[in-house]
């Protein structure tokens, strides 16, 4: 009878021919002790049912933990030495292998534009130094005089005034003078 054909099929009976189709079909998860899981994969998994949502409970803790040894002793990337110390914890996990290759090139090029960047701020900073540092400087210096003769008295002008302004300036101010003590 057809209906016999069902769970015995897969019992004493099977043939020696079957067993590795079979054993492709079982969970490959491994327990810590190197028991593999005697369950059959789910359809399109490696894992059966039960370690396929095992497994993803546990991406994001990896993830995370993983996360937190390269950042160890990194303080927001804020100076050269953060930089610096990344890339040490990143040689690290990538011989431990918990870093894919095309990750760590990723991981240094995105170091080396920070370095970059960190360069670029210092050479601005460097410049914005030193143009206070001309203002200053051009402030605190005394300023040149040279001595005038207008109408027979000598006077002291900064050298910056032309001859004929300074000269203007004064017969100016000496008429203004001379009408007000007039008047
Ligand atoms: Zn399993």
């Amino acid at each position: 009878m057809e209906s016999q054909i069902s769970e015995n099929t897969l019992g004493e009976g099977v043939t020696p021919s079957v067993i590795p189709n079979l054993e492709q079909n079982f969970c490959q998860n491994i327990s810590p002790r190197g028991y593999h899981c005697r369950m059959l994969a789910a359809n399109g998994s490696p894992l059966c049912p039960h370690h396929a949502r095992k497994a993803q409970r546990r991406e994001p803790e990896a993830i995370e933990a993983l996360a937190a040894d390269l950042l160890d002793s990194v303080e927001d990337f804020q100076s050269p030495e953060d930089v610096n110390i990344f890339l040490g914890n990143l040689v690290k996990q990538v011989v431990r292998k918990r870093v894919s290759r095309p990750d760590a090139c990723t991981l240094a090029y995105l170091s080396q534009l920070l370095l970059n960047s960190f360069a670029a701020i210092n050479t601005a900073e460097c410049r914005g130094q030193q143009e206070e540092e001309e203002i200053e400087e051009e402030q605190n210096k005394p300023t040149a005089k040279k001595w005038l003769w207008v109408d027979g008295v000598a006077y002291t002008v900064p050298e910056s005034i032309p001859n004929d302004v300074a000269i203007e300036t004064i017969r100016r101010k000496k008429a203004i003078a001379a009408a007000s003590s007039d008047g």
